[in-house]
């Protein structure tokens, strides 16, 4: 995928926030990665927003996939959590912690929970397995689309 790619996937998180407001990336560094490297970018960043989540995000076609999870997200087997997909994010976005202020969209307090790399073992539109490499999360992990809900999955360690 090339810029323009990236651009049109970044539509949605570029509309979403006022960058004279918020210290968040806004994405325009083409960031480049080499093609043949299969270790992707992998973190999870706690968001104390008007209610406290986890941001999942993994990279994918020179972005981040992203997925809000309302609980702290799962380090054994046999947890199984609600993963709500948001907008793509620029892959600066990994690095980035702060506070986004009160009015902004996403305000509050955001802060790296785990960080790390993976490996894709299969991706489709319905299911994703991945190999995560972080501190906390380590092993293999599914996200499983709900059938007939847009933006509804689920996360959990296999
Ligand atoms: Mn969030």
């Amino acid at each position: 995928m090339g810029c323009h790619g990236v651009q049109m996937s970044l539509d949605e998180y570029l509309r979403k926030r006022d960058f004279s407001r918020t210290p968040e990336p806004h994405g325009e560094t083409h960031v480049e990665r080499k093609p043949s490297n299969d270790e992707k970018i992998y973190v999870i960043q706690k968001h104390a927003a008007s209610h406290l989540h986890y941001d999942l995000r993994l990279e994918k076609d020179g972005v981040l996939k992203s997925w809000a999870i309302p609980k702290e997200p799962p380090t054994v087997k046999n947890v199984k959590r609600l993963a709500i997909q948001t907008e793509d994010h620029p892959i600066e976005y990994a690095n980035f912690e702060g506070v986004i202020p009160e009015g902004e969209y996403g305000a509050g307090t955001v802060e790296i929970w785990d960080r790390g790399t993976f490996n894709v073992e299969e991706w489709t539109d319905e299911k994703i397995i991945v190999y995560i490499r972080g501190e906390k999360l380590k092993g293999r992990y599914c996200l499983i689309k709900f059938k007939g809900r847009e933006n509804s999955w689920l996360f959990f360690k296999a």
